[in-house]
């Protein structure tokens, strides 16, 4: 007789659905589960056995099968035990069959408790999207639990009192969440709180409006760092299926987190490798460019990282995502985000602010150290000059986060207008066009590098609140673009 039961697994971030079948027939009594099992599967057969008689049932004295398909996916962990017992229970009679699509996501203890299994939320946004909108947990899952649209969760203390309901055909009432699960905290700083500085806070709020990738430049202790921490203090909360989705890879990767609307801010050290930057490792974890997805991921002191490790961010900018090859599968995970990197304009850090002490040479020599598809990736390159007492109180005020969300809508509805191509750019005023053009011949831009001015000229449109793009809109995007000139 065969038993199905529905599971779920994890492989990264990403999240799997397993159907689980047992076939339980006549001779040597025997247990062996087929489809890729790693060593933790093998482990949940004793598990299992223990478990089945422990919750009052009888462990079949027979031939037990156990198929996990698709065998394609690397099972890990133990949190297909659950399906595979009830699969068991159900292919030898002593429970009914499924009446309606249920997914398990527990590992069982030898008394037949239920425990939690990591990354819940990633394995119900796999159900659902395999149809199945019942998912039962541990009891002891309940905290890693929040609404999911289209999701019903039941929690189970044991196996025991789980297969009481199914025996009696039916779940008990789905768990009940009061309020929202968001937490979204109170913002603390803010970029008015910055001293001066006025032409860098409103470089920083056109790449907020534009989420275009910015380079801060400038000597030690010019409040380079401070000016990229406030940045997410501008970005618009984060839709509920974004934060859902930021919510369970952060989940996934076993990090203490809360569901929140703030966009996810990633500052890693220096030290950081590539595997830990874009991903790797097995079991595959994911890295710092998964992390702030749909959020920000600064490098403070850009030169201090490894050189080998950013050259492997040049995927991930231009994609917004990452592919990951191991053991012959690949596997994309999502990185769009938003890059912030700080870096001083010189060894002595002093170039175009004070006196500079290094030669040409050694100033060429530091800046080749930055990765070309880096900086061919970089829209705007701020300069951020130190302040003192003596600097005049700035008039600048920094727009709200949901100012700067209606100015990124206005620009999405000039999407069609916005193209990979200067010339596609149907908001541009004529002159406006004809000068990018005239300026690209001039200065040699690449493509890309007038895809990019033309790209922050619209960001600086919508900041000005105007609704085409002119002269003057292209001529402060290319100052910012070719910042980077004055140091070389
Ligand atoms: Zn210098």
């Amino acid at each position: 007789m065969l038993g199905v039961a529905m599971g779920a697994v994890l492989d990264g971030v990403e999240a799997h659905v397993v159907r689980v079948e047992v076939d339980v027939s006549r001779g040597l009594p025997q247990f062996s589960i087929v489809g890729l099992p790693d060593s933790a599967v093998s482990e949940s057969k004793l598990r299992i056995r223990s478990a089945v008689r422990n919750a009052g049932f009888e462990m079949p004295n027979q031939r037990i099968t156990v198929n996990l398909s698709p065998a394609s996916v690397k099972k890990r962990g133990a949190g297909l035990d659950l399906a595979i017992a009830i699969g068991i229970l159900r292919a030898s009679g002593q429970l009914p069959p499924a009446t309606a699509p249920i997914g398990f996501c527990a590992e069982v203890g030898l008394s037949g408790a239920l425990l939690t299994v990591p990354g819940m939320i990633n394995l119900a946004l796999a159900l659902r999207r395999a149809g199945i909108h019942r998912v039962v947990v541990a009891s002891e899952s309940r905290e890693h639990c929040i609404p999911v649209p289209g999701v019903d969760w039941f929690a189970y203390a044991s196996l025991q009192e789980l297969a009481t309901d199914l025996l009696a055909d039916g779940l008990g009432s789905p768990l009940a969440f009061a309020g929202s699960p968001f937490r979204d905290g109170e913002r603390t700083a803010s970029l008015d709180d910055v001293h001066g500085l006025t032409a860098a806070k409103r470089a920083l709020t056109i790449a907020a409006i534009g989420r275009h990738h910015t380079l801060l430049v400038g000597p030690p202790g010019s409040g380079k760092t401070m000016l990229a921490e406030r940045l997410v203090t501008l970005l618009p909360r984060l839709s509920d299926s974004a934060a859902l989705e930021v919510f369970a890879i952060h989940q996934a990767a076993g990090l203490p987190t809360r569901p929140s609307h703030v966009p996810p801010v990633r500052m890693p050290h220096h030290t950081v490798t590539a595997a830990g930057l874009v991903g790797g490792g097995t079991p595959l974890a994911p890295g710092e460019v998964t992390l702030a997805h749909h959020g920000l991921l600064i490098l403070d002191e850009l030169l201090e990282f490894r050189r080998h490790a950013l050259e492997t961010l040049r995927e991930p900018l231009v994609h917004g995502r990452v592919r990951l090859v191991r053991s012959g599968h690949s596997r994309d995970l999502p990185a769009a985000f938003q890059l912030l990197a700080t870096l001083n304009p010189c060894p002595c850090g002093q170039r175009g602010f004070a006196d500079c002490r290094c030669t040409d040479t050694e100033v060429k020599r530091y800046w080749s150290r930055v990765s070309g598809p880096l900086l061919d990736r970089v829209d705007l390159v701020v300069s951020v000059a130190p302040v003192d007492a003596r600097t005049p109180a700035d008039t600048f005020v920094a727009p709200t986060p949901e100012q700067v969300a209606e100015m990124r809508e206005e620009l999405t509805r000039r999407q069609p207008a916005r193209s990979r191509t200067r010339s596609g750019a149907t908001d541009f005023q004529a002159d406006a066009k004809a000068y990018l053009e005239q300026l690209g011949q001039r200065l040699h831009l690449s493509l890309r590098a007038q895809d990019s001015v033309s790209r922050v000229a619209q960001s600086v449109s919508v900041l000005e609140g105007e609704s085409t793009v002119r002269s003057a809109h292209v001529e402060e995007a290319l100052m910012l673009h070719g910042n980077l000139g004055r140091w070389l």
